[in-house]
């Protein structure tokens, strides 16, 4: 049984994340969605938040479980038992701080092998970080979250 592991900090999870994850689905038995407490951002969903709205986003993919973790990825990886990273390319942009991401964990745990999808083309410009922008002023983000986290983040920003 191959597991992946998808890292990220998913503040929130988008249409564009749930994308590769459906794609990494497709490839492999089990795939952990695996939510990062300490990613070196200011976050505007909790840990616990995160979760449950991938969960909500996620629900009906039976092979798919989501879990939070605070240590070295590649340590959890290993407890998990994933012999794969996931990580999602929208763009050349991104590339340089992926390369970078997968040459550490590759150096800290060679043979556990970063895998690089890309999601279908409309799902490429979606960001959280733009998302939470639009949402903070109010704009509709329909478009790119599931309706669980277009509510939770229409709540959010009442508060
Ligand atoms: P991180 O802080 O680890 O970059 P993110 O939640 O921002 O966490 O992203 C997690 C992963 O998902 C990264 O590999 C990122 O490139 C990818 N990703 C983010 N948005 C999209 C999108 N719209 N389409 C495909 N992949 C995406």
């Amino acid at each position: 049984m191959t597991v992946a592991i998808y890292p990220g900090t998913f503040d929130p999870i988008t249409y564009g994340h749930m994308d590769i994850v459906k794609r990494a689905a497709g490839l492999f038995d089990q795939v952990i969605v695996a939510v990062a407490a300490y990613s070196g951002k200011q976050t505007l969903f909790s840990v616990p938040e995160r979760v449950t709205l991938i969960q909500q986003a996620l629900a009906g993919l039976s092979q798919v479980t989501v879990l939070a973790f605070d240590n070295l990825l590649v340590d959890f990886a290993k407890v998990q038992q994933a012999s794969i990273i996931i990580r999602g390319l929208r763009a050349v942009s991104d590339l340089d701080y992926e390369f970078q991401l997968a040459r550490m964990n590759q150096q800290l745990a060679d043979g556990l092998e970063t895998l690089f999808l890309m999601p279908a083309e409309q799902y490429a410009y979606l960001s959280s970080t733009l998302i939470r922008e639009v949402a903070r002023l109010h704009g509709d983000i329909d478009a790119f979250v599931h309706p669980a986290v277009a509510s939770a983040m229409r709540t959010k920003f009442k508060e």
